[in-house]
């Protein structure tokens, strides 16, 4: 039997970070009807929502797309391996809920690029409205917004430690990154509440799922967007064993990510002329830097054994100790289980004469060959340090007109002479700060990178054989005012008609932090914009 034509004012694609944003804002009026399409499944599985469960949600196919990059000459050709939420939430769900926003002048920068109405004065309202802080609001902060933003509350003395040896260098004390200024040294905040996660499927969508004009179907990859002449009209999707198609009133919003996004465009026939016509896919617009623009945070994973027993390895040896954490994360959430991906934080200048920090610093009392595998059975930390605004990058392009094959992911890291040198004074920052009265005492041994590294060259060829993403893709649909950008101001795609991408991908450039509250508050801008042109268009 004929399936049932089915049509909404907006559709969504992908309930990520922004698209649960999204959805909540526009189906708050009862008038107009929404549908959310995620390609994951529900958001079910507990570890999604007990923050250490992170380790167990990534390079999980239940959970995550697990991409894996082509081999990076800049990584002297290792291919690594690029998680990216598949789920309701999307990245939110299996990020490592650190609540960053990056710094003013990166806002101020899109502005001046003229991107106007981005400036940091701009935006700041839209970081607020998201939010509600555990403190109560003030100038930098909200209260009473949907994503919970909490204090750390998981802290070890190995902690303080480094932060007191960063201090030494003069990097100030800081107990809000997301303040006045970011610069500093000090404990991470996160995306959580009373030691549970807040993703955006928690924050947005959970408040939301009974509004009746709301429709949210899981297991739904969209594979191919249609237009009727250059409006876009309708979406494909394999929902279980079925293809289906659903028809779009209005407007159809792509939250596909920074990597699915651009892929969704290209097979739908909006991207690089040249790139479509390959592969046999007809143009709608040639949109040259659809992919193009692709940044990402490289992190460079310093690992130190230590003398005394003081890390998390130690902590979690034997069994008996996982199972009183977890009957104390039972009891009382806290302790290693509500812990996030990192608990110290750093925000510094490689060279003083830098107006602002270029390296950030993801400090955890612990270490492991990867995220995600095992905690050594020695002790040991990490300090994973990270160049805050690349100038490598890269592209994401189709390999194949199936939309279920993986795109190119080529991320062309430590490509650039500054990106290089940057890793290169990253690496003796952080021996610096481990000879620091605070940390030197515990050093027993530095693991990685290989201390026989001294030169510059040495140093550079340890960054490319150990250094590995933070998760932090963006930029692959850039929005600008110049003719080449894939969406204007406004993150209507250009070309097109009634169609906008709003994710990490809509980025200019990078933001100097991590990137989940910026994909929010993105979205929280996005949504206002949507709604001022339905009313605005109502009008006429
Ligand atoms: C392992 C990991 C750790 C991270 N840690 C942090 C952190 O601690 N702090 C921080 O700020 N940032 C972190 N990030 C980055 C941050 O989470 C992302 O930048 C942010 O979530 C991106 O949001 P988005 O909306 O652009 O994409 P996503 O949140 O990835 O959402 C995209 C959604 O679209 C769905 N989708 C894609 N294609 C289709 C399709 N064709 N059809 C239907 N649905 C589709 C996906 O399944 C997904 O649900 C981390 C990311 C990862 C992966």
């Amino acid at each position: 039997m004929a399936e049932q034509a089915e049509n909404y004012d907006y559709i969504v694609i992908g309930a990520g970070s922004a698209g649960c944003v999204i959805a909540n804002r526009l189906s708050a009026d009862p008038s107009v009807t929404v549908a959310l399409l995620e390609a994951g499944g529900p958001d079910t599985n507990p570890w999604i929502h007990i923050p250490v469960g992170y380790f167990k949600t990534i390079h999980n196919p239940k959970t995550d797309w697990c991409y894996e990059t082509e081999p990076d000459p800049g990584l002297n050709n290792r291919s690594i391996k690029w998680p990216r939420g598949k789920v309701l939430g999307g990245s939110s769900s299996i990020n490592g809920l650190l609540y960053v926003r990056g710094q003013r002048e990166d806002y101020d920068d899109w502005a001046a690029s003229g991107l106007s109405n981005w400036s940091y004065n701009h935006i700041l309202p839209y970081f607020k409205k998201a939010e509600d802080f555990e403190q109560g609001g003030n100038e930098y902060h909200g209260s009473g917004g949907p994503l919970k933003v909490s204090d750390m509350s998981f802290t070890r003395p190995i902690c303080d430690d480094f932060i007191n040896a960063v201090h030494s260098m003069d990097v100030p004390l800081t107990n809000d990154i997301n303040g006045e200024n970011q610069e500093g040294v000090g404990y991470f905040q996160l995306t959580a509440h009373k030691g549970r996660r807040c993703s955006t499927a928690v924050a947005y969508l959970k408040p939301a799922r009974n509004r009746s004009n709301l429709h949210v179907i899981t297991g739904a990859h969209v594979t191919r967007l249609e237009f009727e002449g250059k409006r876009v009209s309708a979406v494909n999707f394999n929902h279980r064993t079925q293809q289906r198609r659903i028809d779009c009133n209005n407007e159809i919003i792509l939250c596909g990510g920074a990597v699915n996004s651009p892929q969704l465009l290209q097979l739908s026939g909006v991207g690089p002329g040249e790139l479509l016509q390959n592969f046999g896919i007809e143009v709608i617009a040639d949109s040259t830097e659809v992919g193009s623009n692709l940044k990402d945070h490289l992190q460079i994973r310093t690992v130190y054994k230590t003398h005394k027993p003081v890390t998390l390895n130690d902590e979690l040896s034997s069994w008996h100790q996982k199972g009183r954490a977890a009957l104390q994360y039972a009891v009382t959430r806290t302790g290693p289980l509500s812990m996030a991906a990192s608990q110290a934080v750093a925000f510094c200048r490689t060279r003083l004469s830098n107006q602002r920090p270029d390296i950030q610093y993801h400090f955890q009392p612990l270490s492991a060959d990867s995220p995600g595998e095992g905690l050594h059975p020695f002790s040991a930390f990490t300090a994973s340090v990270c160049q805050l605004r690349p100038t490598s990058t890269g592209s994401i392009t189709i390999k194949s007109v199936d939309p279920l094959v993986a795109p190119k992911i080529i991320p062309n890291y430590l490509s650039t002479e500054l990106d290089c040198q940057t890793a290169v004074e990253s690496i003796k920052y952080t021996r610096q700060i481990m000879q620091a009265s605070n940390m030197a005492p515990h050093i027993k041994e530095e693991l990685l990178p290989d201390p026989k590294a001294q030169t510059d060259d040495e140093l550079l060829e340890q960054a490319r054989n150990i250094a590995n993403t933070i998760y932090h893709p963006t930029s692959t649909c850039r929005m600008g005012t110049d003719a080449t950008a894939v969406t204007d101001e406004r993150l209507r795609v250009n070309g097109v008609e009634k169609l906008r991408v709003v994710d990490a991908s809509v980025m200019p450039d990078i933001v100097s932090g991590n990137t989940n509250a910026p994909t929010i508050m993105i979205a929280e801008y996005a949504a206002d914009m949507i709604i001022e042109d339905r009313q605005h268009a109502n009008r006429q």
